[in-house]
């Protein structure tokens, strides 16, 4: 069995026969000699990738529903530092004060959980084609959005 050439020579076969730009340029590395972009020097590598490794809007996703969950978790501190401190007197106070706390705690549970979903479900998004895990990160925004949005809508209703 014939020795495996080294990249550097691999590289330069590749290049003899392809054409192909300089990542960091553009410019054409077509029988390209050296390991090196004649335009710009950038240290040019022969590589096996996989789209599936680009996990943006997987990453996204996530900071999406970090968001979410921060916000909530803020609300829900502060909501329970108001009961403590100014304790609600009447009913229709307490009603307020529970509704405002149940409200953000299910909201941080509902952002949190589907965190983890969202974080667990790595290998699925890693399979999907780049334009489904686009959308599946937009649908993650807008069903934050609407949810928090939603509740927004019956708070102002409730207080
Ligand atoms: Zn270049």
């Amino acid at each position: 069995m014939p020795e495996a050439p080294s990249d550097p020579d691999l590289l330069r076969r590749f290049l003899a026969e392809t054409e192909a730009p300089c990542p960091a340029c553009g410019y054409s590395l077509r029988a390209l000699a050296t390991d090196r972009c004649p335009e710009c020097s950038a240290i040019i590598r022969l590589a096996v990738e996989s789209p599936s490794v680009r996990l943006g809007a997987w990453v996204l996703a996530q900071v999406f529903l970090a968001m979410a969950l921060g916000f909530d978790t803020v609300v829900l501190a502060i909501v329970t530092i108001a009961m403590f401190i100014e304790g609600p007197s009447t009913p229709a106070e307490w009603a307020q004060a529970l509704t405002m706390f149940g409200g953000f705690a299910g909201l941080a549970g509902a952002s949190g959980f589907m965190l983890w979903r969202v974080y667990r479900a790595r290998r699925g998004w890693s399979r999907a084609e780049d334009r489904r895990r686009r959308w599946w990160a937009a649908g993650v925004f807008v069903a934050t959005f609407i949810v928090h949005a939603a509740f927004g809508a019956i708070l102002t209703r409730v207080l």
